[in-house]
């Protein structure tokens, strides 16, 4: 038998459960509160998670949903655009320190929004929120933040980092030819 997804409003959760599929449109009891639940699309999932704010799968294993995908932890930080922020260090790799470029990017829009609200005010105006470039905004912030700081904790951890070479893999090279043909050619 298929498994099918049935979302109880009740719990605002989604559970999963074996039906054949011809008895697969009939509304069935949720495992927890036994509320008539009714059959949804994979699809749909996201858009309960859209509206809905965050719908539990039953039984609820403590973990968050986001966008269909498990993860350990709610959103409660600032984040790229719908993207979790361990979904998407698992996708991207760990967050890289902003380029010359994108820090001047950042100075020209932040410039560009002060001059905006002086001109506003100096006309008697109310400045008008822009949400999207001031959350933009506030993510280059924290991502500088945090760079930064991962940056100076592993330089904290690995002090000689540099007279230690390291593998791919990450782990530490027997310094034994390299640094013998480095003495040569030097
Ligand atoms: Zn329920």
């Amino acid at each position: 038998m298929p498994i099918y997804e049935y979302y109880c409003a009740e719990c605002n959760g989604v559970f999963e459960q074996l039906m054949s599929a011809k008895r697969a449109s009939e509304a069935q009891p949720c495992p927890q509160c036994d509320a008539e639940s009714r059959r949804i699309m994979p699809t749909e999932f996201q858009a309960f998670t859209v509206r809905d704010g965050a719908p539990r799968r039953i039984p609820d294993r403590g973990t968050y949903w986001h966008f269909e995908q498990e993860v350990g932890r709610p959103v409660t930080e600032t984040v790229q655009l719908n993207e979790h922020p361990d979904l998407f260090a698992e996708k991207y790799g760990p967050e890289k320190p902003p380029t010359a470029e994108e820090q001047d990017e950042f100075a020209e829009k932040l410039m560009s929004r002060l001059d905006y609200e002086e001109n506003a005010l100096n006309a008697g105006v109310v400045p008008t929120d822009d949400t999207y470039q001031r959350q933009n905004m506030q993510q280059f912030v924290d991502r500088t933040r945090k760079t930064a700081a991962a940056a100076e904790a592993l330089r904290r951890k690995q002090p000689n980092e540099a007279s230690t070479p390291k593998t791919r893999s990450g782990e530490h090279e027997t310094p034994k030819k390299t640094t013998r043909k480095k003495k040569e050619e030097s």
